[in-house]
């Protein structure tokens, strides 16, 4: 097989990890940037060319697509999946991923547990706002953000009103939420290929901070997910139609907590905490996908 990843830089870990992956398996692996690839439409020939090079002969793709150009990279996926060729991750499901307050609605459908949360038009009514998740603490997050940046722990009524404000006079969007203090800065990332957990880590902030990302000088320890985490990270993948997902979930009194699914979740931290192959996990997963579209042409 000939497999695509499509990422801006060949030597990130993640996209080196899924080079020698695809190679290690005895495939081809090419790494394309997507904001290099030309979108080519026309009747009954979607085409993509790559450095005036039209693309062809390839298998499936791989999307590492990063948040500021969720746009573009997954029109290039939307194009490959239009030229038949097989996705790690749905150009659909990776653009649903990228929007918070979709993502949030999504969850809240699927039933698995999740912290308060509200959002608002730049809402005047911010004291009414704060009393509905519960009061202070509370989180207000940038729907933006990524990566920990933007979210922010507002310790008192006083702090989370101006935070509010100040947000709202910025026309920043942000969504007000329960801040879950049993989860003492601790969150689980939960990977899941193809509706089975292959690997899962419990991520701790730096002293004294309560966001947990890797990006926010967190560090990945091994975990043993009970069955309820388990359960809420595969239903969250599920509902939310991405196939390697990397789900967050927080610890709190009443159960786990999904708080987001990443559609293009790194691989360093979660191979580094459970001495894991999860880049080939992932080619295992495209194998059985496109060997199973190869025997039967109806199979989606
Ligand atoms: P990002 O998408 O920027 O990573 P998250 O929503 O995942 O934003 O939040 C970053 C981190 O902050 C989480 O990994 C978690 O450790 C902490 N956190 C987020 N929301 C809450 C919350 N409601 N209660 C407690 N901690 C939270
Ligand atoms: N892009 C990384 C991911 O989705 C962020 C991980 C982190 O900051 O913890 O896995």
């Amino acid at each position: 097989m000939h497999i695509v990843v499509l990422s801006r830089n060949s030597n990130l870990y993640s996209t080196s990890r899924l080079v020698e992956a695809i190679e290690d398996a005895g495939h081809t692996a090419t790494v394309l940037d997507h904001l290099k690839c030309d979108i080519v439409s026309e009747e009954d020939n979607p085409c993509i060319f790559y450095r005036g090079t039209k693309v062809t002969g390839i298998d499936a793709v791989i999307p590492r697509i990063g948040a500021s150009v969720t746009f573009y990279g997954s029109a290039v996926v939307r194009q490959f999946e239009m030229m038949k060729v097989f996705t790690a991750v749905e150009s659909q499901a990776l653009v649903r991923s990228r929007d918070k307050l979709r993502s949030l609605q999504i969850m809240a459908r699927s039933g698995v547990g999740m912290p308060k949360t509200v959002f608002t038009n730049y809402s005047t009514e911010v004291k009414k706002i704060i009393e509905s998740v519960g009061g202070p603490p509370l989180i207000v997050k940038l729907l933006e953000g990524t990566q920990g940046v933007g979210v922010v722990l507002a310790p008192t009524f006083q702090a989370a009103e101006s935070i509010i404000q100040a947000f709202h006079s910025m026309k920043a969007r942000v969504i007000v939420q329960e801040y879950i203090a049993e989860a003492k800065g601790e969150d689980i990332r939960a990977f899941v290929v193809d509706g089975k957990v292959v690997g899962a880590m419990k991520r701790t902030g730096e002293e004294g901070e309560f966001r947990s990302n890797l990006h926010r000088g967190g560090t990945g320890a091994l975990i043993k997910l009970s069955d309820r985490e388990r359960k809420t990270a595969l239903i969250a993948a599920e509902a939310m139609g991405v196939s390697v997902a990397g789900v967050d979930l927080l610890q709190s009194d009443r159960g786990p907590l999904a708080l987001e699914v990443n559609s293009s979740p790194g691989l360093r931290g979660i191979e580094a905490a459970t001495g894991k192959d999860i880049a080939g996990k992932i080619v295992s997963f495209i194998e059985r996908k496109v060997n199973a579209r190869a025997s039967n042409p109806n199979y989606l």
